[in-house]
């Protein structure tokens, strides 16, 4: 089946092609530029963005796959979860193509998409696989049984999101937003000089959140290390700081991740969402896979972040599995969650 699908759930407008289990394109546009200056996403300023380029990039999207809108047999979207008025624009130009075209409509999870992705890169997921979901507002184990229809989480954070961390910790240093690829970039001139906080990994902390994950108390560890330095008038070693914080977080995850793994029986380990687009996190994770004798799988960095080609390549999955889809009626869900895989 050749499959539309739109993301708006963000700040990146993104619209993908699939057939199958093959990409034809991956269109994105993003607005992050405008929301820069502002330190964060501004949510009128990304729908807005959104409504302006839904049909540029949809266009652009047939044009570089060479596919008529009227040979498409379904479409996709993000029906959540995310930021409410982006969703909306999305949600209601899918109706809009579904409607006209006489195709089925599937409202997907933003956060199953993430993983499913991975299909389109590399092949079909083993049941079960385990995901390592690390994005910029969520971070999760996930045991994934199927991804069309069955996701159970084994933890996440319970504060902030590895993403966000990035993000927070990247503002302390003034790098610009969003931060967590800078930092990934300064950290490879640093070196691990700084023993910072791995929340959730040891004693009591482990027992109760076994899969659980917390960064707030690392980005705070942070931010007071660097205060120190500048109150003593010394400078900030930032790419030092950016390596050592980073460390810290690649550490929890892989280690957690792992650990799900053995414990569950899954020999396959996914990674997703926008974090996972980092080099220390993909090479750390790869050394400790092998190690475990547990297969990796890590789309390509420009498939972790937001776009199009993961909520087709979900609503492939959905089509080929033959599931139901969705009703014309289709709310957007900003809050939907990450085990409710489509509405
Ligand atoms: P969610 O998927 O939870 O709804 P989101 O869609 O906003 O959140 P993504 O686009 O999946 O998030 O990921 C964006 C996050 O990924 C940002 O926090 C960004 O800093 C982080 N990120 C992107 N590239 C890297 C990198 N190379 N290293 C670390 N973090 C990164
Ligand atoms: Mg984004
Ligand atoms: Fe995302």
């Amino acid at each position: 089946p050749l499959i539309l699908g739109i993301e708006t759930s963000c700040d990146e407008t993104g619209v993908g092609i699939v057939r199958g289990e093959t990409l034809l394109v991956d269109a994105v546009a993003s607005s992050v530029d405008d929301h820069a200056r502002f330190g964060g996403v501004v949510p009128e300023v990304a729908s807005r963005a959104h409504l302006e380029e839904m049909v540029p990039t949809i266009e652009r999207a047939c044009r570089e796959a060479g596919v008529q809108l009227r040979d498409l047999d379904a479409i996709s979207v993000t029906s959540g979860p995310g930021l409410a008025g982006s969703l909306m624009v999305g949600v209601a130009s899918a109706k809009a193509l579904a409607l006209s075209l006489g195709v089925p409509l599937y409202g997907v999870n933003h956060l199953a998409s993430h993983v499913a992705v991975d299909i389109v890169e590399h092949g079909p997921l083993p049941e079960p696989t385990m995901a390592l979901l690390v994005s910029g507002g969520h971070s999760s184990l996930l045991l994934v049984p199927d991804v069309t229809s069955d996701i159970r989480s084994l933890g996440s954070t319970i504060d902030d999101a590895a993403g966000e961390a990035f993000d927070k910790v990247a503002r302390v240093l003034g790098l610009p937003f969003p931060g967590g690829p800078h930092i990934d970039r300064a950290a490879r001139d640093g070196e691990i000089t700084i023993d910072f906080p791995r929340g959730l990994t040891t004693g009591r902390d482990m027992e109760r959140h076994r899969f659980d994950f917390s960064f707030s108390g690392l980005k705070t560890a942070v931010s007071r290390w660097v205060q120190a330095r500048e109150a003593a008038g010394e400078s900030v070693p930032v790419a030092d700081v950016a390596a050592s914080f980073q460390e810290a977080v690649v550490d929890v995850l892989t280690r957690k991740a792992v650990l799900a793994c053995r414990e569950q029986g899954a020999q396959h380990l996914q990674i997703g969402g926008g974090v996972a687009a980092n080099s220390r996190l993909r090479a750390m994770a790869q050394s400790r896979c092998d190690d475990a004798g547990i297969e990796l799988r890590v789309p390509r960095p420009g498939l972790c972040t937001d776009n199009g080609a993961m909520v087709a390549a979900l609503g492939a999955q959905m089509v080929l599995k033959g599931r139901d889809a969705s009703r014309l009626d289709l709310p957007a869900d900003s809050s939907m969650p990450v085990t409710q895989i489509s509405a």
